[in-house]
């Protein structure tokens, strides 16, 4: 049997996961990222969702939100047939590059700057000569912001979707720096692709045909992978709502606390996490 850490003499057991702030605000709006984060390890949603931590920025993320920029202006240029040439895309993604600099500088090493400059070119020029970016279907959407209310959940549901395709398809970009088990990644983003179809669904008031992956991977010769799935099946959407729930119990209820795994890697908290008490002094 578990033993009650430090029990009281009067039979009660100290709180071993008293949060220093409130959570009071967290759930204004509830998203696929903050959900999964939560069940990933509720400690580190609660370094960087309540108190805020920040967190150095890597060289793989800047680069990321710079080619996710360039080929915005790529689908923004189809969707309004306005210009979306070669230029138009490297242009976006140079801005946004310098942008992200200014606002969020990155420590590189020597030289690898201009190699990351040059692999988000790469990178782009490959999409643009793939069949994903030579499809004729004009998008119904790109960058679109849904917010929903539904009986389900206590506050709306957030989601930013890349591009819609025809069929109400949402569509997201992934960067990866190897190939990836696109089973695997279908799997584990199967919380995000359910939410934005689920957002689709209720602000159109249609059905989602399918959802879509698409894995730009910065190998030396890059790639470009799609992977269509099906939509979400009643039961996958009945399992979406009881997974949010979970979540929304824990964070409403301030259930924080280590779950170390294999994201302790590449979390930047370790040092926060070590010094965590649960407010047991
Ligand atoms: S180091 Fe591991 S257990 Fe600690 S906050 Fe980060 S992910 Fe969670």
């Amino acid at each position: 049997m578990i033993q009650p850490l430090n029990p009281k003499p009067n039979g009660q057991c100290k709180v071993v996961a008293l949060p220093m702030q409130s959570s009071d605000g967290a759930l204004h709006h509830i998203s696929a990222s903050s959900l999964k984060l939560y069940l990933g390890c509720s400690l580190k949603y609660y370094f960087k969702k309540i108190l805020k931590l920040e967190e150095p920025t890597s060289p793989a993320f800047q680069l990321g939100k710079a080619v996710h920029a360039g080929l915005q202006a790529f689908h923004l240029g189809r969707w309004h047939g306005k210009s979306h040439d070669e230029q138009t895309v490297l242009k976006a993604y140079h801005r946004a590059f310098l942008e992200q600099e200014a606002t969020d500088p990155v420590q590189y090493k020597s030289g690898e700057r201009e190699k990351f400059l040059e692999k988000g070119e790469l990178i782009l020029k490959a999409y643009l000569d793939s069949d994903h970016a030579k499809m004729e279907d004009i998008p119904l959407g790109v960058e679109v912001k849904l917010e929903e209310e539904f009986a389900e959940l206590p506050s709306p549901l957030l989601g930013y979707v890349d591009l819609v395709r025809p069929g109400n398809i949402p569509v997201d970009f992934k960067t990866y720096a190897a190939t990836p088990n696109v089973e695997l990644e279908a799997f584990q983003h199967e919380l995000q692709l359910t939410a934005y179809q689920l957002l689709i669904e209720e602000a159109t008031g249609e059905a989602v045909e399918g959802r879509e992956l698409v894995f730009l991977v910065k190998t030396a010769k890059p790639k470009i992978i799609v992977h269509r799935i099906p939509p979400a099946t009643e039961a996958a959407k009945a399992r979406f709502w009881l997974v949010a729930q979970a979540a929304i119990d824990g964070i409403y209820h301030e259930r924080f606390y280590p779950q170390p795994g294999m994201a302790c890697s590449w979390c930047s908290f370790r040092q926060e996490c070590k010094a965590w008490t649960g407010g047991v002094s």
